[in-house]
């Protein structure tokens, strides 16, 4: 029999895939002696026979009934009971945090006769019980009831007028209760559920539901969380921050999470219950004026706060509440932070001894290293500020404004930038704030909505931009010195000092790509943080990293950002422009001799790139291709062509020229007469180019080519056009390795056999996948890939991250079998996947030799092979 119940004295933090990350992390906490509320976790695995089977699953009822009965033991009351109710909440809580977007029912048990109670045990605290039982009425009618939230939010604003919340009398509350229970008889049709037990049911089921809410699957999709991992659920006895003004509920850093500074971050609100804080319900203070507040609670904090810094090795967040003078702990977890602070907190963490530089390196991504390398403002440029907020998520971005999600989705649809403004956002806003460059608010902290989901998503975001008015109904905001924004106006925000500019504010390069470039020694802290990390991640990877560079400038970035060769050299550039009238002459030969004349004139100028290009590589190994595409994409355009050829001017050329495009057309050119088919077919074509890169070699000292023929999915193909290779690099007295590309899959599942005549082998999986699959890339992607990941087909696109379970497995037997029949053969990958953080994970996993990836994803790349190959020794880390 299953074990669906876990009390949290029983769990651990490394129990996140059964107990979420809220349940093993409150079970950590229990088990360090802090204060928790008691409670326990319904696993995610009964949510998720929940969702396949659609009822509770069986047994689970009677084993929460049991951990019920221990809890109100323990706190020596009845769930709801009359006189004397437990309360508890009922929170969800998955593998992976998604703030805010599943549901949490506060306050369950109360009625209109455990009110009373409730009011009892506070002394007599009328006001309190009211207020718990409206917010419960409240939160169960919209999550788990279904009901429109702004119904209840418009009857408590009627109530409030201009007054706070908190200005409420227990007559008006109580009030606000019987209204609420109308709106729910109105909604639904029935009453209020009095009884707890009943709530209690109804709330965990609607935590299973919600992981299923749209915004919900919308937000894995976007941060890539599998959506069959389904939600833990937590049960725990309330405790409450809405007593009065000697109670408050808050949220904290132990490290600030935007630039990752020690010190104390956080935000507080007096007499409220958790949700306040986050919804921007008031205005909170920041964490240090609870020290005037209550000293007691204040030390207390630091002192958990130091605990789990210590006891995580990280940076954490928590949630909190104190009640009447007592501090609780609601929640911890390893804080999401900015690239910036990850970088500066893991070597800040090395210094203060809390982890070592192997640990360091796996703490930060590449994801995160790329964000660093985002542009920002230029410094020198006129701008015209209107407003600062606070830097909640850096970067620049630059757009027109829009006042909805809608209006941001649309306008981004039809190729605009777009900045989101809003007085605050709500998990409803996710699809606007994906849509958006930036994202801007006028209220809420650096841990308010916006913040933390722009953080997750590293996107540019200003928050709580006091200074601003929005209207959003009438779509403009309005700043100080009498400036209207309206919609379709341009604005920049800065993410990183929280500054918002009237019009559009030129971008420049970031510091750490000056780092890269080599521009000078590290200056600010969180160059010498990349500096670092960077250059441990160097000593520890295993795998080589290259670059795809067709042109002596992009080898030459290449190289400065750390690249330690070329691994896909395109040759087909070398066929445009004011070449292809030279290409069109080598299509229209129909003589040997009129063949080899154009091709007689195509050597010397390839012969003069790849000059170019050693030069700039100064010695390190250069792979270069030969042809790859059709003949005809160098060609004039059919349409155009026929057009042509049918007016009075046409020259024989041109009627020549529509036969040949015509002769050459393909129904699936990428199934078609290209890479090794076209040396093969047309003679000297590929003789011509291996003379170019055997005449150049010889002309740079110590130049490295490699000479890699695309396409083979026979060894014959490959052997004859190796055969000619040789000899040509035989007679120009060069040496040069021979091999080829695997990427159709007939290759990889010959490869024993074509390693016989290759030296290397390297991975196409552009190309690979696409056959793999059976599908071409320059359709399906916008046919339908949206689709097929709505559909959990596949997480990520295939061509984004390499499909591991089948264009892998083809990866797997090619490296397998090729290494068997030639031990030294050598491996690297060459498509898009070779800049992709999982796929090279995959790559070291595989024992590939490199990946080779666009020259500004070079520092990804090191980075990333570096955790793999750390993560791989220390699997505890990861
Ligand atoms: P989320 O995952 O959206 O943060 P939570 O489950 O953390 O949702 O709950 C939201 C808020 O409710 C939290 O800020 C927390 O402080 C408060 N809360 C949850 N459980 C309790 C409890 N037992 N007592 C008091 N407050 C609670
Ligand atoms: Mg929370
Ligand atoms: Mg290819």
């Amino acid at each position: 029999m299953a074990k669906y119940v876990y009390d949290f004295t029983e769990g651990d933090r490394n129990q996140k895939d059964l107990l979420g990350g809220k349940g093993a992390n409150l079970a950590e906490m229990t088990n360090l002696g802090l204060p928790v509320p008691p409670g326990f976790t319904i696993t995610s695995e009964a949510c998720r026979r929940y969702l396949a089977e659609g009822s509770v699953p069986e047994g689970l009822d009677q084993e929460v009934a049991g951990h019920l009965e221990a809890l109100e033991a323990q706190m020596g009351r009845k769930l709801g009971q009359a006189g004397d109710p437990l309360l508890v909440s009922v929170r969800s809580g998955a593998k992976f945090s998604m703030p805010g977007m599943m549901e949490t029912v506060l306050n369950i048990g109360l009625n209109d006769e455990s009110v009373h109670g409730l009011a009892k045990q506070a002394g007599g605290n009328d006001r309190f019980a009211w207020d718990s039982y409206r917010r419960l009425i409240q939160m169960f009618g919209k999550t788990v009831l279904g009901i429109d939230g702004d119904l209840f939010e418009r009857a408590l604003d009627t109530l409030k007028g201009r007054r706070q919340d908190t200005d409420l009398d227990a007559g008006e509350l109580q009030g606000l209760v019987e209204t609420y229970k109308g709106i729910v008889r109105e909604q639904t049709g029935k009453d209020f559920p009095a009884d707890p037990r009943e709530q209690m049911r109804l709330a965990v089921m609607a935590v299973f539901d919600s992981w299923n809410a749209p915004r919900a699957i919308l937000y894995r999709r976007q941060e890539r969380i599998p959506a069959d991992l389904g939600t833990a659920v937590n049960i725990m006895a309330m405790v409450f921050g809405n007593y009065g003004n000697d109670s408050g509920t808050g949220v904290a850093f132990t490290r600030d999470p935007g630039s990752g500074q020690q010190g104390i971050y956080g935000d507080y609100l007096q007499n409220a219950q958790g949700e306040d804080v986050v919804a921007g319900i008031r205005n909170t203070i920041p964490l240090e004026g609870l020290e005037s507040i209550d000293r007691h609670s204040y030390d207390e904090l630091l002192r958990i706060m130091e605990v789990l810094e210590n006891h995580y090795r990280d940076l954490c967040d928590i949630e909190f509440t104190i009640e009447r003078g007592k501090l609780w702990m609601l929640q911890t977890r390893v804080g999401k932070r900015t690239a910036a602070a990850a970088f500066r907190i893991a070597t800040q963490l090395v210094d203060q001894g809390l982890i070592t530089m192997d640990e360091a390196v796996t703490r930060v991504t590449g994801d995160q290293l790329a964000q660093l390398m985002f542009p920002r403002f230029d410094s020198g440029a006129p701008k015209k500020k209107i407003a600062k907020g606070m830097n909640a998520s850096p970067g620049a971005a630059v757009g027109k404004v829009v006042f909805s999600s809608e209006r941001a989705v649309e306008l981004a649809d039809q190729g605009e930038d777009v900045i989101l403004v809003r007085r605050e956002t709500n998990p409803d806003d996710l699809s606007g704030m994906i849509a958006a460059k930036g994202v801007l608010t006028s209220r809420g902290g650096k841990t308010s909505h916006a913040a933390v989901v722009a953080r997750g998503m590293g996107k540019t975001c200003v928050c709580g931009a006091e200074e601003l008015e929005v209207h959003t109904a009438e779509r403009r905001f309005t700043a100080p010195g009498g400036v209207t924004v309206s919609e379709g106006d341009v604005v920049s925000i800065d993410g990183t000092t929280g500054e918002i500019y009237l019009g559009e504010v030129p971008v420049v390069d970031s510091a750490v790509v000056e780092y890269f470039e080599g521009a000078a020694e590290p200056r600010d802290d969180l160059v010498r943080a990349v500096d670092r990390l960077m250059r441990h991640a160097d000593e520890a990877r295993r795998l080589g990293i290259r670059a795809n560079a067709d042109t002596p400038e992009d080898a030459a970035r290449a190289r400065r950002f750390g690249g330690e060769g070329i691994g896909l050299c395109r040759t087909e550039h070398m066929f445009l422009g004011e070449r292809r009238q030279l290409v069109e002459d080598l299509v229209l030969a129909t003589t040997d001799e009129a063949r080899q004349q154009a091709l007689d004139a195509l050597e010397p100028l390839q012969k003069a790139d790849f000059i170019g290009i050693f030069q700039a590589m100064d010695g390190a190994p250069v792979t270069i291709r030969l042809i790859d595409p059709p003949l005809h994409e160098f060609l004039p355009d059919i349409v155009d062509l026929s057009i042509k050829a049918a007016t009075d001017t046409a020259t024989d050329k041109d009627r020549r020229l529509l036969a040949a495009v015509k002769r050459l057309h393909e129904q699936n050119p990428m199934l078609g007469l290209r890479g090794v088919r076209l040396g093969l077919v047309i003679p000297g074509l590929f003789a011509m180019q291996v003379r170019a890169i055997a005449q150049a070699a010889k002309e740079v000292p110590g130049a490295k080519p490699e000479i890699m023929i695309p396409l083979v999915a026979a060894v014959q193909e490959l052997e004859a056009v190796r055969e000619e290779a040789v000899r040509i690099l035989a007679e120009t007295g060069v040496e040069a390795l021979v091999g080829t590309m695997i990427e159709v899959p007939r290759a990889a599942l010959t490869a024993g056999r074509i390693a016989e005549a290759a030296e290397f082998f390297s991975f196409g999986t552009n190309d690979l996948t696409q056959m793999a699959w059976g599908f071409s890339r320059d359709d399906v992607e916008s046919a339908f890939f949206s689709r097929y990941l709505d559909l959990g087909i596949f997480g990520v696109s295939p061509f984004e991250s390499l499909d591991e379970e089948g264009v892998g497995r083809l990866v797997r037997i090619a490296a397998e079998e090729g290494r068997a029949a030639r031990p030294d053969l050598h491996l690297g990958i060459c498509g898009e996947h070779g800049g992709d953080p999982a796929s090279i994970h995959f790559c070291h996993d595989v024992g590939l030799d490199y990946v080779s990836c666009s020259p500004f994803r070079i520092p990804v790349a090191r980075l990333e092979a570096g955790r793999a190959a750390l993560i791989d020794t220390d699997s505890d880390t990861r």
